[in-house]
């Protein structure tokens, strides 16, 4: 393989926003993040900026120029596709991404994208045939990432005997699944990053989503909270601890929520971007959450000579 092959873990984080440094922001406090607060040269609050040659911290803008608060399935159509979600449905959309967004997703998707440069992609998430059982019956509806992959042909890790290894699911540790019924092996949060390391090192892209945050700012509920950013920052720091030399982990979210857990709605804050790894320094153009995905395939684009040297694998 070839070592100037840039790739990409996408860490997407829900509900994680940049609040003013005061008490009543839990990522204030450097028991919340330690391992980041470190690493950035402070805590998770605005204005706090980081541009090394490896680490780059810095507040994107989330609103897209459309009124009202930041939603889920625009803010992650447009971290995923690069387009202006919102302004394209003329607001901003929670929760699940219907037909007109599927339409955004299916022609402009990051996996897409990058499986036309050549490139090896997925996702990490673990999925549950009972996940798909619930769609086909009209009890849920697809969330942006599996339609992105869906929509991409890209394989979902079903959690099978031979595949349990080689996935996570979206809680991390499998404990918040596990407490609503769920049978899942759990995982420590650096058993989780190490997997997810070892996943991305055979892809050009992965996709990791959590929604730990989002969920622990809308319980208003300040032990979760804490609980939710510590475990979040274990994660991310075995991701770190286990990342080949030439693999870049970004980070970023949707919307801000989790920063003013003293209310349950999701904020008008600039959100979170921050990469580590060698390309770091080259997001330093990106401006709002739909400039991620048209980074990394430009960083992708200039290094595509090397993408068929990677081998498929799921
Ligand atoms: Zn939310």
């Amino acid at each position: 393989m070839d070592a100037q092959t840039a790739r990409f873990i996408f860490l997407f984080l829900d509900g994680v926003g940049l609040g003013a440094a005061k008490a009543t922001n839990p990522l204030a406090a450097i028991a919340a993040m330690p391992f980041l607060t470190e690493l950035l040269g402070g805590p998770l609050v605005a204005g706090q900026t980081t541009h090394q040659a490896q680490v780059l911290c810095q507040a994107i803008d989330a609103t897209l120029g459309v009124p009202g608060l930041p939603q889920s399935a625009t803010g992650q159509t447009a971290l995923f596709t690069g387009c202006n979600a919102p302004a394209f449905l003329g607001r901003h959309q929670s929760a699940f991404a219907n037909g007109s967004l599927r339409t955004l997703i299916a022609a402009h998707g990051m996996f897409q994208q990058v499986l036309q440069l050549g490139g090896a992609v997925t996702h990490a998430n673990l999925y549950s045939p009972a996940y798909f059982e619930a769609i086909a019956q009209r009890r849920r509806r697809y969330s942006v990432g599996t339609l992105l992959a869906l929509t991409a042909g890209v394989p979902f890790r079903m959690g099978g005997e031979s595949d349990r290894q080689q996935a996570i699911s979206w809680d991390i540790t499998g404990e918040y699944v596990n407490q609503r019924g769920g049978k899942l092996l759990p995982l420590t949060a650096a058993e989780a990053g190490q997997r997810l390391a070892a996943i991305a090192s055979q892809h050009h892209l992965t996709l990791f989503e959590c929604y730990l945050p989002d969920y622990a700012g809308h319980s208003q509920d300040k032990a979760q909270v804490m609980q939710v950013l510590q475990l979040v920052d274990a994660f991310i720091a075995s991701i770190v601890a286990h990342l080949p030399p030439h693999l870049n982990l970004v980070i970023s979210s949707d919307h801000g929520n989790i920063e003013e857990s003293w209310h349950p709605h999701h904020t008008l804050n600039p959100v979170p971007l921050i990469v580590i790894g060698p390309q770091a320094i080259a997001f330093q153009s990106v401006q709002d959450i739909t400039g991620i995905t048209p980074k990394i395939v430009e960083l992708l684009q200039l290094s595509s000579n090397a993408l068929p040297s990677l081998n498929y694998a799921l």
